[in-house]
């Protein structure tokens, strides 16, 4: 199991809550032409909690596996 506290990103729509989770994680790439800039922008933009936000479908399937 990989139970955390609830994170989010400032850019993205849903909060993350399953560290299995590639979309919620820092080393997750988007396609950008300087991946060390997004990496920090991604790292800078990190938050904890909800956010208020929905949980990312990812995560929701990988807790359902119970991962
Ligand atoms: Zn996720």
């Amino acid at each position: 199991m990989a139970w955390k506290t609830p994170w989010h990103y400032l850019h993205q729509f849903v909060y993350h809550s399953n560290t299995e989770c590639r979309t919620g994680n820092d080393e997750v790439i988007e396609d950008n032409t300087d991946p060390i800039a997004e990496l920090e922008i991604k790292r800078q933009s990190r938050r904890q909690g909800t956010g208020g936000k929905r949980l990312c479908i990812k995560c929701a399937e990988l807790n359902r596996l119970g991962r």
